[in-house]
């Protein structure tokens, strides 16, 4: 019998959580609430999930909408082994899945003390085998653990300086900005680098944040010192050895967010997202065998997909081996490497 899923919050990350759940063969979406009977309610029932109002006094606006639900999230709790929460930060349901007993997911907008376990497939699966609440960082965090745990795990890393270039919003969305302005992160280190942290303590990571006008990826510029001497040929390896990454070459035209963003439409991925993280392989540089330095793009609405469903799989304990899940997940997102 496939797991039992449910999904509070079906936005950007849980619409996107819930059709990559519906390509596994080992869980299924039980039901998906929302708080309001917008566009991606009527598109939820569409694609045959089942549709729950998030409390009960947001029933009426569902009523006069004339969008049907099946009740309320307490009522899909039930039916739940576990809840994959894509709500907005702090929207403070952890009780809620505390009474009805359910195992919990949540997303990089919360801090990683709701639940003291922060994932990442590649680096702590097994850590988060049989847990009863995880987070999934942020995009950001989890673009930079794929690359900088397998270089940690080959070379040891010293220290890291990434300098995040964020975009101001998600396709989507029309409200927030900047739309003409650069926006530095005044704290210091931006929330990032303790971040990654919570899934790699040990890491030496300092990170710088900027918000610029743009709403299709993050770029990041990292600067790393290495504890063994390596070559780019030797990064390169350990990378393809790792998963989720694509490269992309800066001689072949990808000169930009705008042509990786091209070559996920070319994909034909559903939304064409991009579950990997976009390395340029012409772009990764070594000064004196240890300074590295490289760039990465992050597709920010579809890097997290992927952990969620490992992250299902280790905590339902559906697989113990995390190099399984990851394979199994890649496979039915079509994910290659
Ligand atoms: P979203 O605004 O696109 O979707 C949120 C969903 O929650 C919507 O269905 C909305 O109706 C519902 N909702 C709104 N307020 C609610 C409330 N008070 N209670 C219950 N439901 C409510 O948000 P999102 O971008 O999908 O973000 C969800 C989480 O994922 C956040 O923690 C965010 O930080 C994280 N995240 C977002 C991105 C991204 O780029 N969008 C990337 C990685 C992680």
């Amino acid at each position: 019998m496939p797991a039992k899923i449910a999904i509070n919050g079906y936005g950007t990350i849980g619409k996107r959580v819930a059709d990559a759940i519906s390509l596994q063969d080992d869980m299924e979406v039980v039901g998906v609430s929302k708080m309001s009977p917008n566009f991606e309610a009527r598109l939820a029932i569409e694609k045959g999930y089942p549709l729950y109002a998030t409390t009960k006094d947001v029933l009426p606006k569902f009523e006069q909408a004339g969008i049907k639900v099946h009740g309320t999230l307490d009522g899909l709790l039930e039916d739940a082994d576990l809840v994959v929460d894509a709500t907005p930060e702090e929207s403070g349901f952890k009780p809620a899945y505390e009474k009805a007993g359910v195992k919990a997911i949540w997303q990089g907008g919360e801090e990683h003390s709701l639940t003291n376990l922060s994932f990442n497939a590649a680096a702590n699966y097994a850590e988060c085998l049989g847990a009863k609440f995880v987070r999934v960082p942020s995009c950001n965090t989890t673009g930079l653990i794929r690359t900088l745990y397998p270089l940690d795990v080959h070379f040891g890393i010293e220290r890291v300086l990434a300098v995040m270039v964020r975009r101001a919003t998600d396709p989507g969305d029309s409200k927030r900005g900047p739309i003409n302005a650069i926006e530095p992160e005044l704290e210091m280190p931006s929330h990032h680098g303790p971040d990654v942290q919570s899934v790699l303590p040990k890491l030496n990571i300092h990170t710088i944040a900027v918000k610029v006008p743009t709403t299709i990826m993050h770029l990041h510029a990292v600067s790393a010192v290495l504890k063994r001497k390596a070559s780019v040929t030797e990064i390169l390896d350990a990378w393809r050895r790792a998963t989720r990454l694509k490269f992309v070459r800066g001689a072949e035209g990808v000169k930009s967010t705008a042509q990786i963003m091209e070559i996920a439409r070319d994909l034909g991925r559903p939304r064409s997202d991009l579950y990997e993280i976009a390395v340029w392989d012409d772009g990764v540089h070594i000064v004196d065998g240890t300074q590295l330095y490289y760039f990465q793009a992050v597709h920010q609405e579809s890097d997290v997909v992927p952990e969620n469903v490992d992250a299902i799989r280790a905590m339902l304990k559906l697989e113990t081996n995390g190099r399984k899940s990851i394979e199994k997940t890649n496979r039915a997102l079509g994910i290659g490497g």
